[in-house]
Order: structure tokens, then C-alpha cells, then sequence
């Protein structure tokens, strides 16, 4: 799959004064045509930070970009000046944020929000970008879309505003569109009905996704390739199915362990136990091991990224071609 944007040893950091936060420690991935990468892990391990060193959003200071380049049509988006990076914000890439009350501007009508986007990118007139807004709210499947327009966001119920919120993202036809948690602040069949949608679009129109999420029940419902981080880094990745039926890093198990299954016994649903590590002073060896049920002595040095089988890589010592494990066994077996 070619690729439309590759992230290479990312790096981001951010200067408190309590010290150095290490947000993003060398992630690499890329990004295929067409292709939806689910990005998961618990809060605080850098998911949204890789994203939004990618839409150049990281706030300078405190944040900083000391290493990695993210290569998106044979440029560097990180070298990139604001003004060239505006012009492929939304144009190119663009992002849905978890809550539209917050991204949607209160006092303009719907109508009034998703037309400027068309006046300013596409430069159409008032009446023509009035008219392509219509449009748009159909394709994200919003009823009676020419009264909807001219309604305020306060007007129109939670799931009505995230399919404004990806209207918005969709209206200059991006090549990539991030999702930041976009189902979080939804009930559950409004949900459904959310990834249903950007199901469809990546279908349709070819749009390449990144999906941010904590829900590994969202990502086996539409991502094809999942990267799973902790504290910062990359600790496992690998197509859909193979993630599911071989994890091998105990972090991946653990996630897949409290995602509810109706094949499952009950009692075997888990939470996980312990706290993702202090990222101002993260532990030496494994960032993992003090939460970890099979750590091991070699585990206080930090494993490397390896790969398990084409396409599939994991940190963790246990795929070291010394190790005394089989993962794939010790998942069922512990
Ligand atoms: Fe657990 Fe060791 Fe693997 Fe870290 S490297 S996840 S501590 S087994
Ligand atoms: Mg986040």
C-alpha cells in the first residue's frame, strides 16, 4: 500500500517547570491510501500529542519537536512555515475533535460555519457554498438538511453536532482525517452510527483515517491496522486480525481483556491494574513493568522495537529471540 504519510522517529517533548515531559518517544508509522490505523492506548500515552504534532498543532513553547520527520507528499510537515501549513490544514488533512460543542462556534448557524469553510478553500460564492453545505449534511446522513442549516449548535442533539463536526472535516475532501476520540462524548448507538459513517466515507472516498481511541471494540469495527502505545511509545503494532487472534505485549493483552465479549466467561472482564508511569521521569528499563504480570530481569533494560512476523512489531522482551516465552501462549495461559 503506498503510502500517504509516514511518521518517522517523532519525538515531542514539552518544558515544565517540573522538568521534561517525554510525550512521544521515536514513534515511526505510515499511513496507506485508503487505509484506516486505529491509534489506542489509555490517556496521557501520546496518542493525541502524535496527532497533533502532525496537524502542526503543538504549542512552541512549551512544546517541542527535538527529532522525527513526518513526510506527507515528499515534504516535511514538522519544517513546514505556519502559512504552508495552513493551506493543508483542512484542505488535506483534517480532524474531528472528541467534543463539538467546544469545536463549533456557538453564536454562527451551522449553515453559516460549514459555508465559510467553502468560501475560503474552495472560494465559492455565499449562495453556491450555502447550497454545497446542504449537501454535505446529507452525506453525513443529517435529516432535513435544508432547515438543519440554519440552526446553532446548541440547537441540534450530541450526535447531530459530531456529523457537523465531520461535514466540517470532510468539506475539502482531505486525503487524511484524524479522529480524536469522536464517538467519546456519545451514547452508544449514536456511536454506532458515527464509525458506520466514517466507515462509509473511507469506503467511498477513498479518505485514508486515523482513528484515536481508547475502545478496542470501536477499533475492530472499522480500523484495518492498529498501533498500540504506551507511556509515549509504539509498543505494539500490526493488521487487525493478527492483532486480535496473536498479541503478543502483555499492555495489548491487557487492553483486549476489558473490552466486554459475549463469548466471554463470566468474571474474566478486566480492568488494568496500576498507573501509566510519570512521563517527566518514565522507569529505566520496560516503561511497562511495574504493571506487568510476566516482567522479567531482563525487562529493568529498555526493549526494542521488533519485528514479530511482516508487518507485525512489538517492544517487549518476550518476542526476543532468547526468550523463554511463546507470547502467544502465555496470553491464553495467564
Ligand atoms: Fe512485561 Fe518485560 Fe514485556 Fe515489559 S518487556 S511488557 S516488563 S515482559
Ligand atoms: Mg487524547
Amino acid at each position: 500500500m503506498q503510502p500517504v504519510l509516514s511518521v518517522e522517529n517523532l519525538k515531542v517533548i514539552f518544558n515544565t517547570y517540573a522538568g521534561k515531559v517525554q510525550a512521544v518517544n521515536d514513534v515511526s508509522f505510515s499511513l496507506g491510501k485508503g487505509e484506516v490505523l486505529g491509534i489506542v492506548g489509555e490517556s496521557g500515552c501520546g496518542k493525541s500529542v502524535t496527532t497533533s504534532a502532525i496537524m502542526g498543532l503543538i504549542p512552541s513553547p512549551p512544546g517541542q519537536i527535538p527529532s522525527g520527520r513526518i513526510m506527507f507528499e515528499g515534504k516535511d510537515l514538522i519544517k513546514m512555515s505556519e502559512k504552508e501549513l495552513r493551506s493543508i490544514r483542512g484542505n488535506d488533512i483534517s480532524m474531528i475533535f472528541q467534543d463539538p460543542m467546544t469545536s463549533l462556534n456557538p453564536v454562527l448557524t451551522v449553515g453559516l460555519q460549514l459555508s465559510e469553510t467553502f468560501m475560503l478553500h474552495q472560494g465559492l460564492s455565499k449562495k453556491q457554498a450555502l447550497e454545497k453545505a446542504v449537501d454535505m449534511l446529507r452525506l453525513v446522513g443529517i435529516p432535513a438538511p435544508e432547515s438543519r442549516v440554519l440552526q446553532y449548535p446548541h440547537q441540534m442533539s450530541g450526535g447531530m453536532r459530531q456529523r457537523v463536526m465531520i461535514a466540517m472535516a470532510l468539506a475539502c475532501n482531505p486525503k487524511i482525517l484524524i479522529a480524536d476520540e469522536p464517538t467519546t462524548a456519545l451514547d452508544v448507538t449514536i456511536q454506532a452510527q458515527i464509525i458506520d459513517l466514517m466507515k462509509n466515507l473511507n469506503q467511498q472516498l477513498a479518505t485514508s483515517i486515523i482513528l484515536i481511541t481508547h475502545d478496542l471494540g470501536v477499533v475492530a469495527s472499522i480500523c484495518h491496522r492498529v498501533m498500540v502505545m504506551y507511556a509515549g511509545k509504539a509498543v505494539e503494532m500490526a493488521p487487525l486480525k493478527e492483532l486480535y487472534a496473536k498479541p503478543q505485549h502483555p499492555y495489548t493483552w491487557s487492553l483486549l481483556r476489558s473490552v466486554p465479549r459475549l463469548d466471554m466467561k463470566k468474571g474474566s472482564l478486566e480492568s488494568i491494574a496500576g498507573q501509566p508511569p510519570d512521563l517527566l521521569s518514565p522507569p529505566p528499563g520496560c516503561t511497562f513493568m511495574p504493571r506487568c504480570r510476566v516482567a522479567m530481569e531482563i525487562c529493568k533494560q529498555p526493549p526494542e522495537l521488533a519485528t514479530v512476523e511482516e508487518g507485525h512489531t512489538c517492544r517487549c522482551w518476550l518476542v526476543d529471540e532468547n526468550s523463554p516465552y511463546a507470547p502467544a501462549t502465555l496470553f491464553k495461559e495467564c
